[in-house]
């Protein structure tokens, strides 16, 4: 996706003053040097027509009203926030965890598919289009879908849908049709390149549901804001019922970043230090390199050509080579701080969490935990000190690939 659209042709720019942190990204969807809009010209119309029906929906009482319903009476929401005792005991540190494991389908992905599919409803369309590499974006779009009445087809690379098999079967089973992606490393990457290959095909009816704070312009932005009722429910959840106050410490797993964005959102304007946590071989923010990809530009791991590589981790949901652009751009501005775990560390900690306050983690939410445990151990937490931890979804997806390891 190298063709230029509509912002690639300008230079970037700040707006003037000191930049909301969080907030509108403005009308080309930059994020300091990161962001924008890089697609052929026959998806520039497409993008600018989801950012006005987002902009009107998101001000819309109406439109935000439905929402909330069908996140309370379908989803689950609030979602509770959950003091770790034993496991606090043990570190010595205050740890509380955000419970998007709880949520229906069993990740924080159900928040912005639902989202998604409900702007698509509004704007008449009657197909979602979505990419999925563990599945449980697929699966999401999937329950959206049929939620409200909507056809849906998930892209997956074929080694995924290997690897993946129950979620396979149930998009299936949910009415979705799947569709299995034999190019190139026939993984999340090439399913995304599909996915919006056949977007451009489909206009008229087909709206495409991008799953996490990733591709072109208004999506990252628009992504960040549907799963922003993370942080702002916790940030309440903290000031009440638990009345800690303002945690020292937010911390989330990142894989193209969407539930550590929605999380950081509702603390950015605290002096909470926000922590996103990477695998280690998928890390974009810690490690990549400025390029661009799926109609944005970001932080990407490549190879000395400059080739994206392949990213590689034990939770199929983190590996993806990129990072969202506003992750790369709180890095650049020091607000927010990336740090790296390696799967041997994400499995001591699922199974640690597991037996110290009776929760299973997703493999890829693991990873936040991990990386508390690690500082907590070593010092670099300070005693006492109040830890907010999103964990982002439940490890039953995972449970063949710990019996294979245990
Ligand atoms: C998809 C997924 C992630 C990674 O996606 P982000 O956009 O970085 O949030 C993390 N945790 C779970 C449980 C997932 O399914």
């Amino acid at each position: 996706m190298s063709a230029v659209g509509d912002v690639a042709l300008r230079a970037s720019q700040e707006p003037a003053g000191r930049p909301r942190r969080m907030g509108d990204p403005g009308p080309l969807g930059k994020f300091g040097d990161y962001g924008g809009r890089f697609v052929p010209e026959s998806l520039v119309g497409a993008c600018r027509e989801v950012e006005e029906a987002f902009r009107e929906a998101w001000s819309d009482p109406q439109f935000r009203g439905s929402l909330a319903t069908l996140l309370s009476v379908h989803v689950g929401r609030p979602t509770p926030l959950t003091p770790a005792w034993r496991l606090s005991a043990e570190l010595g540190i205050n740890l509380l965890l955000k419970r998007e494991d709880l949520t229906h389908t069993g990740s924080h992905k159900i928040n912005n598919a639902l989202g998604q599919a409900l702007l698509a409803a509004r704007m008449g369309r009657t197909r979602l289009l979505a990419e999925t590499g563990a599945g449980q974006h697929g699966v999401a779009t999937a329950t959206a879908a049929a939620l409200l009445g909507l056809k849906a087809t998930v892209f997956i690379g074929e080694r995924d849908a290997q690897r993946q098999a129950l979620n396979v079967f149930r998009m299936r089973v949910l009415g979705a049709e799947v569709v299995e992606v034999t190019t190139g490393s026939r993984t999340l990457k090439d399913a995304t390149s599909e996915a919006m290959r056949q977007w451009v095909g489909a206009l008229e009816d087909a709206y495409y549901c991008v799953g996490s704070v990733v591709g072109p312009y208004p999506y990252p932005w628009m992504v960040r804001e549907l799963q922003r009722v993370i942080g702002e429910e916790a940030r309440g959840q903290c000031a009440g019922e638990l009345s800690t106050g303002v945690p020292d410490y937010v911390v989330a797993c990142v894989g193209g970043g969407s539930n550590a964005a929605g999380t950081f959102a509702g603390f950015v304007d605290t002096g909470a230090q926000l922590i996103g946590v990477e695998a280690d071989g998928g890390a974009g923010a810690s490690r990549g390199r400025l390029g661009v990809l799926h109609g944005f530009r970001s932080l990407f791991l490549q190879d000395d050509d400059g080739q994206i590589t392949e990213a590689e981790s034990i939770a199929a949901g983190l590996d993806y080579p990129g990072v969202g652009p506003e992750h790369a751009y709180l890095r650049d501005l020091g607000r927010a701080r990336y740090v790296t775990v390696t799967d041997t560390e994400v499995v001591d900690a699922a199974l640690r969490l597991a037996r110290t306050e009776g929760i299973l983690p997703a493999l890829e939410s693991a990873h936040a935990v991990a990386w508390v445990i690690r500082a907590a151990e070593a010092g670099e937490l300070p005693p006492g000190a109040t830890v907010l931890l999103t964990l982002s979804g439940r490890g039953d997806k995972d449970t063949t690939t710990l019996m294979e390891l245990l």
